[in-house]
């Protein structure tokens, strides 16, 4: 693991919000996407519940609603948020992306996974 967490948990809307350049959406950075992604409202939560935290993050970090979903849906940031799965996301999304080798290996985690496993995902 490589970023200090502990750095800037308190509201600093400075380092995140210079990236002019005529993008219309900023990027997040991998701190943002964990603090996103650990802001998902626990189980359960009704979907209305799900979408106003969703459009409160969306506004805090200057993003879309559908970027902090695909956070919480593990399709973006898998690798900055993945220490922090729990473990049902883990086996959700275990069992949606590993081949059939790694299923029946009982792979838990992605970290035990073939290379090939690994590498479908690592592109974000
Ligand atoms: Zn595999």
């Amino acid at each position: 693991m490589g970023w200090i967490m502990s750095q800037q948990t308190a509201s600093t809307s400075e380092s995140t919000a210079q990236h002019a350049g005529g993008q219309p959406e900023k990027q997040l950075d991998a701190r943002s996407a964990v603090t996103i992604y650990l802001a998902k409202p626990p189980r359960p939560s009704t979907s209305s519940q799900r979408k106003a935290t969703a459009s409160a993050l969306a506004t805090e970090y200057n993003t879309t609603t559908k970027a902090v979903r695909d956070i919480w849906r593990l399709r973006t940031w898998l690798f900055s948020t993945m220490p922090h799965w729990t473990e049902r996301d883990t086996k959700k999304f275990l069992s949606r992306n590993l081949c059939e080798t790694c299923r029946r290996a009982g792979v838990t985690s992605l970290t035990e996974a073939c290379a090939r496993c690994r590498r479908m995902r690592s592109r974000t």
